[in-house]
């Protein structure tokens, strides 16, 4: 396995792979590997690519001012061994300088109906940049194929309208959420939670599962109460129409169900997609 810091050694060597005919994917993520993330090195190996390259890269300009960025879960070393295990052929590990220069000043915004609600309405400028750093990966990286999780749903909805509208010429995976046996969504944040947090963050997990298609209003009331008697504090729970992230007041074939809660100080996200 390769790896990588400097950009533009990273895009010549992804150039010369392309060049020699080979499939190139990128998964792209903030590091504190778990499963959830080696659940996208599968799915790229699955797709067919012969070379895997995750991107490990705690990205500043996505993280609001109050937000965790300075105490986000960093260890380059397990990570770099977890990609190797799982069959990634390649790992960029960038630093903030260089991948932004001092004055960088070209972003790259969903201007339309998929930021401005769900995170991105709690997260003013989160989007920004998530499609700025992965246009930028898009571009050092120029992958076939690119994976991302179903877990982050707004994202991946937000970033295939990114590849549709921009011409990206780049094929979009969304996997699935991967669980831990107590249904808790995997996430990096995890490691934040007390034991009796992580016991409380169950809540979302289970309100998803016990949905079922029809009215929604009633649905929510019952959600939110069961989160609130776990003593989480509701940022969103909203039914929406997955495709372009509208609300909607029934659950049927083709709605998201997304929930984003405060359990403690630690931000939690998961959701249910009715196929
Ligand atoms: P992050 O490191 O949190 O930015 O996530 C990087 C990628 O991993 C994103 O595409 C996430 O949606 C995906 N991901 C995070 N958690 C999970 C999970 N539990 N199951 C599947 N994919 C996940």
């Amino acid at each position: 396995m390769r790896t990588f810091s400097d950009p533009q050694k990273l895009q010549r060597w992804c150039a010369s792979v392309r060049e020699s005919g080979r499939k190139v994917a990128l998964v792209p993520t903030m590091g504190a590997l778990h499963d959830g993330h080696l659940s996208l090195i599968a799915a790229a190996k699955k797709a067919g690519a012969d070379e895997i390259v995750v991107s490990i890269f705690v990205n500043p300009t996505q993280f609001g001012p109050n937000e965790d960025y300075a105490k986000y879960p960093r260890d380059a070393k397990a990570d770099s061994s977890k990609c190797r295990r799982a069959g990634a052929t390649a790992v960029f590990f960038p630093t903030p300088d260089n991948m932004y220069a001092a004055d960088h000043s070209v972003w790259v915004v969903e201007d339309g109906d998929l930021s401005d609600c769900l995170c991105g309405a709690r997260r003013p400028g989160h989007f920004r940049g998530v499609c700025t750093v992965v246009a930028k990966l898009f571009n050092l990286v120029h992958p076939h194929v690119a994976v991302f999780g179903q877990k982050d749903f707004q994202q991946a909805t937000i970033i295939r309208r990114m590849v549709r509208d921009l011409n990206f010429d780049v094929e979009v995976l969304v996997a699935p959420i991967v669980r831990e046996s107590s249904g808790l969504a995997l996430s990096s944040r995890n490691a934040y939670l007390s034991e009796e947090e992580k016991a409380n963050a169950l809540a979302l997990s289970q309100s998803l599962a016990g949905l079922k298609a029809g009215p929604w209003a009633v649905q929510r009331r019952r959600i939110v109460k069961c989160l609130e008697k776990r003593g989480l504090k509701v940022d969103y729970v909203e039914a929406v129409d997955s495709r372009n992230l509208r609300p909607v007041k029934a659950i049927k074939s083709g709605t998201a169900v997304l929930l984003a809660v405060y359990d403690g100080k630690t931000r939690l996200i998961d959701n249910r997609v009715f196929r």
